[in-house]
């Protein structure tokens, strides 16, 4: 059985707190499974996916709002790359993230 992942009610990106909340296939448009929305700090994500989507999906969100303002003129597809990758290295390298945040959260 798949262990399902807690979406968490807010994210802190860059000191600033973002609501994540869900929304349906309808609410968000066909094209997109999640958007960020950086004046106001709201994250949506589709309430339907797999767990391990769900985390790609926030992955992907937060680091659209931490390059904002780069203002990148590929910045979807260095999202899209970076939010596939850091969702396996969290998966391959579970030691490294529990002995990371014992040092980061002292
Ligand atoms: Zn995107």
């Amino acid at each position: 059985m798949v262990k399902q992942f807690p979406i968490p009610s807010k994210l802190v990106i860059q000191g600033q707190t973002y609501i994540v909340s869900t929304a349906t296939e309808h609410e968000l448009g066909v094209t997109t499974w999640a958007d960020v929305e950086h004046c106001t700090n709201q994250i949506r994500i589709i309430d339907k996916a797999a767990p391990s989507r769900h985390i790609e999906l926030l992955l992907h969100e937060s680091l659209h709002a931490m390059l904002t303002f780069l203002r990148l003129d590929n910045e979807e597809a260095i999202v899209e790359d970076l939010g596939r990758n850091l969702t396996a290295f969290l998966r391959d390298n579970p030691k490294f993230i529990k002995d990371a945040l014992a040092v980061l959260s002292q």
